[in-house]
């Protein structure tokens, strides 16, 4: 029996963990990493596990919580009253769950309901003060928001004052900010021919230009907003939701006109059904259908149960996939050398899209699912990540179909291929490979790099044709002369990409970062860098375990950073971008002040106050090292009940233990 609970608990606090990192990709960096689906499958199974075992609950748990931390970037804003997630129904039968709780709750049989379609966007706050449009803040963790005015005054569609408002002393308006489709498919294409990396999908579109530091950039991407209620009003009530609607209309806000008004429960169902056959009609993505309660006065009885409100669900529709041929696998070479595969299809829709490429992971994922030149595929688009081919259709097969043979050299240089134990990923081994190499230098000129204005893909190519550069430092040392021996290039596009050069100096050092193009480094990665080790010094010289224990770094990303940088090649790279002038230094405070500052700690056993993650992400926040194993540069084993075999080994090395109460106290906390 203890066992079983022991087993329960485990996989509780894995559950937990992989979620917390999920809902950092997802709500703080704007990246997921896995489809929406697959997470909430995840979310439910915690969910499940934490209703069985009441015992085992815990309020720190991401079922108890709205979405993520906001930045530091922005002001933060207070909420009138928390924004809300919502509870998910994925079945009929669950919608019939929902139903009868509310009725139960209530004591009445006929509730009326409003349906309205669940936007994939983000949510948003806005306060007008006497009909003027004061302040919009983004979720954040439901409680505090980011102050995102500056940008949100970009969106064309949300007025700037409302109609017959001006004796509304404070008005609060809730809705979502949305990428049309069409809109995001303009960007994608636009960034895919100047060589940026794409977006997912809308909704990360839609985020990431939300919260910009700079208004141009969210106002050069045409976002739109629909209004769905009202989160604080002075003076007037509302009565139901579907009133709430019509008055948003009349005040001039956009309201997405395909909701619905259900005397009872039972015109619920076909609602959803027919908008999960029709949501490709639509040119801004939705991921269900959103059941409210109608009465707002039986709204307010129902009340809120941890996250959700219990007036409310949303119906999630299942993630979209559709199925074509697949006619050829190409493979290109990244900048890191790896060797990535990828699907030629015949065009096909899927969610409003049309793909002709997805991706095929690696070469195992290719062999294990058994996926043949000549396939019919089954291609997932699950509203986010790029477009994935989940397996061939057995049934079709004809016999005319081929076994794909990934290549035994590097298809750009001819040189070896190198897999390691355990990496699913093979590289081309040539440092001086021309496609890692032009890669190297699209991804560091990029935006999310060095944005090095006018410096392109064919441009590039052509510096690397005539010899004028070997790597992305030698961008910096070219001069007017050389520049002018680029086909093309007069006297103006040059002095314009030499002020470009000189301007992309002042790139923020988590840019410089990541304009590096460490294998594994991406733009969130690089901003975790940043802010830990404030200093190109501190992380040249940083062990791999003081890099994994960086909240968000795990020890695979660490290895990669420690790899990179013990490579003399690169710290000789490095050394000339600094000599360049590049910033090396970030202006943020670094995060490791704190009481617990300059001290290491690892945990073992189980803590009376808190799980083990909690507490390692405290010793974190206070600004203490965690490491994941027993060193000499240990300082402290915490040790809790149970202590496990890491113990003996810190005696060994003479490793100070303390208590939990004895943690607190050194960080003043008792
Ligand atoms: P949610 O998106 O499932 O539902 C709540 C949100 O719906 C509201 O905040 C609001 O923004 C939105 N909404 C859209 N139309 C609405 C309408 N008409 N009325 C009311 N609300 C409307 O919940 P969430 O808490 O924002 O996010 C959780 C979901 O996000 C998960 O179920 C998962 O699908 C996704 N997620 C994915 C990952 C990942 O790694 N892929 C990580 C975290 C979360």
């Amino acid at each position: 029996m203890n066992q079983d609970i022991d087993r329960l608990a485990a996989r509780i606090a894995d559950l937990r963990q992989k979620i917390e990192y999920h809902n950092y990709r997802y709500y703080v960096l704007d990246s997921p990493e896995i489809s929406d689906a697959e997470y909430d499958r995840m979310f439910r199974e915690l969910l499940e596990l934490e209703t069985a075992h009441p015992e085992l609950a815990s309020p720190d748990s991401p079922t108890q919580r709205v979405g993520g931390e906001p930045l530091e970037r922005f002001e933060k804003i207070t909420h009138y009253t928390p924004m809300l997630s919502l509870a998910n129904a994925f079945s009929e039968q669950e919608l019939r769950t929902f139903h009868k709780r509310v009725s139960n709750l209530l004591d009445h049989d006929d509730i009326a309901y409003v349906t309205e379609l669940k936007i994939d966007g983000v949510a948003i706050a806005l306060t007008y003060e006497k009909g003027r449009l004061a302040r919009g803040a983004t979720r954040g963790n439901g409680l505090v928001g980011e102050d995102v005015t500056a940008n949100l005054k970009t969106v064309r569609q949300i007025p700037m004052r409302l109609r017959n408002a001006d004796s509304i002393q404070r008005l609060e308006i809730r809705g979502e900010v949305y990428l049309p489709v069409s809109a995001f498919q303009a960007l994608n294409e636009e960034r895919a021919s100047q060589g940026l990396a794409l977006f997912a999908n809308p909704r990360n579109a839609a985020a990431g230009a939300l919260r910009q530091l700079d208004p141009k950039v969210t106002a050069s991407r045409p976002l739109a907003f629909f209004g769905y209620a009202v989160g604080y009003i002075d003076g007037r009530q509302l009565q139901t939701q579907r009133q709430t609607l019509e008055q948003l209309t009349e005040w001039g806000l956009p309201v997405n006109t395909n909701f619905r008004w259900h005397a009872s429960v039972e015109g619920v169902f076909s609602f959803c059904h027919n908008w999960e056959r029709k949501r490709d009609s639509l040119d801004y993505e939705i991921d269900g259908v959103v059941i409210k309660v109608d009465d707002l006065e039986f709204q307010r009885a129902l009340g809120v149960v941890s996250r959700d409100p219990r007036w409310a669900i949303a119906f999630k529709f299942p993630a979209q996939v559709a199925t074509t041929r697949l006619t050829d696998i190409g493979v290109n070479v990244g900048r890191t050398g790896a060797l990535n595969p990828f699907a030629m299809l015949e065009p096909v829709r899927v969610g409003g899209v049309t793909i002709k490429l997805a991706t095929l992971h690696n070469q195992d994922d290719i062999r294990r699912k058994d996926i043949r030149i000549g396939d019919l595929v089954v291609v997932k688009r699950a509203g986010d990540v790029i477009p994935q081919v989940v397996g061939p259709v057995l049934e079709q097969r004809t016999g005319q179909e081929r076994i794909f043979h990934y290549p035994k050299k590097c298809p750009s240089c001819g040189h070896d291929i190198s897999q390691e134990e355990g990496e699913v990923m093979a590289y081309c081994t040539n440092r001086e490979c021309p496609a890692q190499r032009f890669e190297g230098l699209v991804h560091f000129a990029s935006q999310g790099g060095m944005d090095i204005r006018g410096l392109g893909p064919s441009t590039l190519q052509k510096m690397l044709d005539l010899g004028l550069v070997r790597d992305a430092a030698g961008l910096y040392f070219l001069d007017a002369e050389q520049l002018g021996r680029l086909p093309g290039f007069k006297e103006k596009s040059t002095q314009n990409l030499l002020a470009s050069l000189q301007t992309s100096k002042q790139r923020p050092f988590e840019n410089v970062l990541f304009a590096l193009g460490i294998r594994h480094v991406g733009e969130g990665v690089a901003v975790l860098l940043a802010r830990y080790f404030h200093d190109m010094n501190a992380l040249l010289n940083a062990s791999q375990e003081e890099i994994a224990g960086v909240a968000g770094i795990g020890p695979e990303i660490a290895g990669s950073i420690q790899h990179y940088f013990r490579d003399s090649r690169n710290r000789q790279f490095v050394s000339r971008l600094r000599q360049a002038g590049l910033q090396m230094k970030s202006d943020e405070p670094p995060v490791r002040h704190g009481p617990l500052a300059g001290k290491s700690f690892l945990i073992t056993g189980t803590l009376e106050s808190m799980p083990r993650s909690a507490a390692e992400n405290w010793i974190r926040e206070r600004g203490g090292t965690v490491l994941a194993s027993i060193s000499k540069k240990l300082d402290y084993i915490v040790v809790g009940a149970g202590p496990g075999s890491k113990l003996p080994k810190a005696r060994k090395l003479g490793v100070k233990e303390i208590t939990e109460r004895q943690l607190a106290a050194m960080a003043g906390e008792r």
